[in-house]
């Protein structure tokens, strides 16, 4: 955790305490909004994704939200370093639906960003929202997964995300039994079946992919995707 966190963690508290002002508007709280730390408007803006998963590059992926209003403003602010705080939120999102949809899984990893994404933003926040998740389902986090610098999915059309994206991923060691792969947005699908390819090669039996939200309608075939017009990635 570098100093930025430490720095903005300490002027959230002040500003903004958990709990007691909206994370989205910055709406004083009543009791029962203060668990999500969002108001009623905020929340209705967290539009739940219809039937839970999508098969998208011929792999099951389960969203929680649709990636707009109050989602995609969460996806922006966990990246901002003013408001990397939001991670926690995320991963809670993430937890809930595992245990909902009674995933048993023995390792977390995450889609890891880029070292110059990394170095640009002083953290990788999707780290932070994994290890919420771990915290939250007592799932084992693994860190093995790592990015390799490259064209950013969100500078391609999607039918060059998944070539894009290709050969961008290694691991440290080892994965084992059911692996959940975690990450803010799908859009093609083409980075969590990248990231999957490579957990399935370093020993993980089975993986399931969870994502905060989803960017496009669900697609039933690969052909489907990439010839879909889907909002990109602020990544
Ligand atoms: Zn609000």
């Amino acid at each position: 955790m570098g100093i930025k966190r430490k720095l903005s963690d300490i002027i959230r508290e002040i500003f903004f305490p958990e709990g007691i002002t909206c994370n989205v508007c910055g709406k004083e709280l009543d009791k029962e909004q203060k668990e999500y730390s969002l108001c009623d408007e905020c929340n209705g803006g967290l539009i739940g994704v219809k039937d839970g998963s999508v098969v998208r590059g011929e792999r099951e992926i389960i969203s929680v939200f649709r990636y707009e209003k109050t989602a995609r403003k969460y996806v922006l602010y966990y990246k901002d370093s003013a408001k990397p705080y939001i991670a926690d939120y995320i991963g809670k999102y993430l937890a809930e639906r595992y245990v909902m949809a009674e995933m048993k899984a023995d390792e977390v990893c995450y889609v890891p960003s880029s070292p110059s994404a990394i170095k640009r933003r002083g953290y990788d926040g999707m780290k932070y929202v994994a290890t919420k998740f771990s915290e939250i389902t007592g799932v084992k986090l693994n860190e093995n997964l790592f990015r390799k610098d490259g064209i950013d999915q969100t500078k391609v059309t999607n039918e060059k995300r998944f070539e894009n994206v290709k050969d961008k991923f290694m691991s440290r060691g080892g994965f084992s039994g059911t692996v959940v792969i975690l990450d803010d947005v799908v859009t093609s699908g083409a980075t969590l079946n990248e990231c999957a390819d490579v957990v399935l090669s370093h020993g993980a039996d089975k993986v399931v992919c969870l994502t905060f939200a989803a960017a496009c309608e669900p697609k039933t075939t690969t052909e489907e995707i990439k010839t879909s017009v889907c909002e990109t990635k602020d990544k």
